[in-house]
């Protein structure tokens, strides 16, 4: 499959990602906190390689690849890179548009349990600060109500590409790799 092909086939699995997540919210009425984005502190979120290539596809159409490649081969950090705190607005993340899977099931998915059931995946301050209605939704999915769950996401991109999604890495590692597999796919080829 070409590379701009599977770019736009990663896109679609996000876009109905993020529908599945916005009719979650609407049901539950469970909302991230105004400009808060602790999640993305977190110093262990590992990624697929695949779920970063939309960001690696979109530097190299702007011309920046090699220079994220740079930063990101000299930064030692386990913080995510693209999180950006001083920018203005709600969110945090200076490629929201193209951030990974991970990200954007974090707060708003279930796992399925060794019963095969759905569990309700969130994080302490939705759990405390909403409980009210984090207890009524983590009860309609326990009963079987519609939320994205994060395996039938994660299969959905191994569909798109066995390889690129077999091992999870640091995020900051996932999204070098995303970026030299684009930079190694353009080496021999025009845009
Ligand atoms: S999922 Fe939780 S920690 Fe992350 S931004 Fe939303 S409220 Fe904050």
């Amino acid at each position: 499959m070409r590379l701009d092909d599977k770019v736009r086939e990663v896109v679609a699995v996000f876009e109905k990602l993020d529908q599945e997540i916005a009719a979650f919210q609407q049901t539950t009425d469970l909302h991230c906190k105004f400009g808060c984005g602790k999640c993305c502190y977190k110093s262990d979120i590992e990624a697929t390689t695949l779920e970063f290539l939309p960001f690696a596809f979109d530097l190299y159409k702007k011309d920046q690849a090699l220079v994220w490649l740079e930063k990101l081969k000299q930064s030692d950090s386990s913080i995510c890179l693209i999180l950006n705190p001083t920018q203005s607005g709600a969110g945090l993340c200076s490629e929201y548009v193209h951030r990974g899977l991970i990200c954007r099931l974090f707060g708003y998915s279930a796992r399925t349990n060794k019963y095969n059931q759905k569990d309700y995946v969130t994080c302490q301050i939705i759990k405390t600060e909403q409980t009210a209605n984090y207890d009524r939704a983590a009860k309609l999915v326990t009963e079987g109500g519609e939320i994205p769950v994060m395996n039938q996401f994660y299969m959905q991109l191994h569909a798109i590409d066995m390889d690129l999604t077999q091992n999870f890495y640091p995020i900051n590692e996932a999204m070098r790799r995303a970026i030299e597999h684009v930079l190694s796919y353009y080496a021999y080829r025009d845009a």
